[in-house]
């Protein structure tokens, strides 16, 4: 792992733009400082810089609300916002101009549900609960997935923005494709909660690659690839070009390597390392976080860039997670 320090400052101080540490609660943790064990109970974890959301999970915890309920309430607040170009409503389209949302939730029992290529509606995450709760299956996509959203009492929403809709149509001047990190700006938000018992809950929700082919399917909703919860053990979520993350399981992995006695951060380096071994990645970014049944959390991407908000007690801490490159 190359890690020379004037990279990391060079990093440090772009990073200090980027999320505008200084305001508020807002504080940037070095690297050497992803590793945190045994947190207080209960705690929030999302990828990238999300503490609207985690204010959100934070608040309905307090409520006496479940854990799911927690990550769910989290996940709605970059769904409606217009200005997160990677999720829900303002997303960024595929390449026919459609708005295609992809999410999922799974509970501390193992229950989860999904949708996939979800038009129209502004909350993927809600339905997929209903797919989870509501259902006999898990996972719904496109037009059945719509209409079961709308029996379920959703309404419909024009989810292209003006600005996404204008980037669209610059996009398609040259149409040339190429996923690269950070240029599609994969903001997916996984949240993932544990609450003062000790049970977890995730949830993922995204739009997917802007200018994707219609039709794809990232690793965001796909059980054990975007999202992993098992409560004897703990939960880990991803976020970057799915094709990567589904290819490795990625999840699932880490979940696994935690059973068998990895900490939450040396499971997350494996995760990168299976992909890292053997895919073309170079380009590409991969980023996971994840947290054990005793409160460890673990952070770890491909590339440098990547962050994760955390809070506890309220607080929202924003770290730089250490990468491979
Ligand atoms: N993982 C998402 C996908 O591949 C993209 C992202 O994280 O922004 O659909």
């Amino acid at each position: 792992m190359k890690n020379d320090k004037g990279r990391r400052h060079f990093l440090k101080q772009s990073l200090h733009k980027t999320i505008g540490v200084g305001a508020g609660i807002q504080l940037l943790q070095s690297c050497e400082n992803t590793v945190q064990n045994n947190n207080t109970l209960p705690f929030i974890l999302s990828t990238w810089k999300n503490e609207k959301a985690n204010q959100a999970a934070w608040d309905s915890l307090k409520n006496s609300n479940s854990i799911l309920d927690a990550v769910e309430a989290g996940a709605r607040i970059p769904e409606a916002d217009p200005n997160d170009q990677s999720v829900g409503y303002g997303g960024r389209p595929d390449r026919d101009g459609n708005v295609t949302l992809d999410a999922c939730i799974m509970d501390s029992k193992g229950n989860y549900g999904a949708v996939t290529a979800l038009q129209h509606i502004m909350h993927p995450v809600s339905v997929a609960r209903k797919v989870m709760e509501d259902t006999p299956h898990v996972m719904l996509t496109g037009d059945g997935a719509l209409q079961f959203a709308l029996d379920s009492g959703f309404s419909k929403t024009n989810l292209l923005t003006e600005k996404s809709k204008q980037e669209w149509k610059e996009w398609l001047v040259t149409s040339e494709y190429k996923p690269k990190i950070n240029i599609e700006l994969h903001d997916t938000i996984g949240i993932l909660g544990i609450d003062a018992n000790a049970d977890l809950a995730g949830a993922c929700t995204t739009s997917g690659l802007g200018y994707k082919m219609p039709g794809r399917i990232g690793d965001s909703p796909v059980v054990g690839a975007g999202l992993f919860v098992d409560n004897e053990i703990g939960a880990a979520t991803a976020t970057g070009m799915g094709e990567l993350v589904l290819k490795s399981v990625g999840s699932f992995l880490i979940v696994e390597l935690m059973r068998q006695g990895m900490t939450a951060q040396e499971a997350c380096e494996e995760g990168v390392m299976r992909i890292v071994r053997k895919q073309d990645y170079k380009e590409l970014q991969v980023g996971y976080i994840a947290i054990s049944k005793t409160g460890d959390i673990g952070a770890y991407s491909i590339q440098p860039g990547f962050i994760y908000t955390l809070t506890i007690d309220g607080k929202h801490t924003i770290s730089e997670v250490k990468s491979y490159l």
